[in-house]
């Protein structure tokens, strides 16, 4: 059947073996019939302070709900969703979704316990027009304030030419903060960090995978934390945030502090999980700031 066929090229895409034109243009109708049936859904990460462990924020992550495949992992189809334009769609449902949820959290939690909240965004969405104006849409209709909104962009994104930069340079004007995602993957250089307007660098995975390591003389492991403590001494000195990612053991939470990390992010610190499983947190979190007050 036509099903069939649909879902056999379907696979035969993503694992990105083959990519005939019937396809592509399956893929894109797939996604634009997901997005319309709702099978689309955020899950949100911890941000978490090293020190006290606390969680302070969390970042939004989008899962496809596939009638018979399961969760499907952002990898698989976010670039399909570039390449066929459908991220536009799907970046406002889950840019609206991030503020109204993280704006429940705020009401019944507070700022001491709920600072802040980002979801992911794509090059194509900041190509869009729109975009700015969705922005300022989705923090009205929520409530969520600018200042808690953290766009997480890659590096090559935010090379993109003067219409990327208004794009960067509006939102910032609207309050809204700008996190630099995978840091150190990308072009990276030292003129970006300065001319780029953003408020958060997050060191990439990585630099954090192996970085515990300390044999002597293994010359990985020491260039990692060349890098990682580069990252944060040079955000400092910018007046950047910087978050480290990836975190999976205790040994690299302690490193991190160590050269100079407040705020990590990782399997270690708390995964990916649903919005109900956030907020049991939020509320034991609040329990115990009442409990010492
Ligand atoms: P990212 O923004 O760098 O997000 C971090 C990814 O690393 C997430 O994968 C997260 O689950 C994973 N991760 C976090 N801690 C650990 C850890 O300790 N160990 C390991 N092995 N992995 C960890 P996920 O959710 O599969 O997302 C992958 C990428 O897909 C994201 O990377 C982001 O670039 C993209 N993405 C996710 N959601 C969206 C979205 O709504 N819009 C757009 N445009 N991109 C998205
Ligand atoms: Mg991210
Ligand atoms: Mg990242
Ligand atoms: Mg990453």
């Amino acid at each position: 059947t036509a099903k069939q066929r649909g879902k056999a090229n379907w696979v035969r895409y993503a694992t990105g073996m083959e990519k005939p034109l019937v396809a592509h243009a399956q893929i894109g109708g797939d996604l634009r019939r997901a997005l319309d049936a709702g099978e689309f859904r955020l899950v949100y990460q911890p941000l978490v302070e090293l020190r006290t462990r606390r969680v302070i924020g969390v970042e939004a992550l989008v899962r496809w709900m596939h009638p018979e495949r399961g969760m499907v992992s952002p990898a698989e189809f976010i670039p399909a969703a570039e390449r066929t334009g459908l991220i536009v769609p799907l970046g406002r449902f889950v840019l609206r979704e991030t503020c109204r949820q993280s704006a429940a959290w705020l009401a019944e939690f507070g700022p001491d316990v709920f600072q802040k909240a980002g979801p992911n965004v794509s090059v194509r969405q900041l190509h869009d027009p729109e975009f700015v104006a969705e922005v300022r849409a989705a923090l009205a209709d929520s409530g969520f304030p600018a200042e808690r909104l953290i766009l997480e962009l890659t590096e090559s994104a935010v090379l993109r030419g003067p219409q990327v930069s208004r794009a960067l340079h509006e939102l910032n004007a609207l309050g809204v903060r700008l996190a630099l995602d995978d840091f150190g993957t990308g072009e990276s250089s030292l003129s970006l960090l300065r001319a780029f307007p953003a408020a958060i660098v997050k060191l990439d995975k990585s630099f954090v995978d192996g970085i515990e390591l300390d044999e002597p003389g293994t010359a990985a492991a020491d260039a990692r934390q060349a890098v990682a403590r580069a990252v944060v001494q040079l955000s400092g000195a910018l007046g950047l945030d910087t978050v480290a990612e990836g975190i999976e053991n205790e040994e690299q939470a302690q490193r991190l502090m160590r050269l100079g990390y407040t705020t990590g992010q990782g399997y270690h610190l708390g995964r990916p999980m649903e919005a109900e499983q956030i907020t049991r947190l939020l509320a034991a979190q609040r329990d115990l700031i009442a409990a010492a007050a």
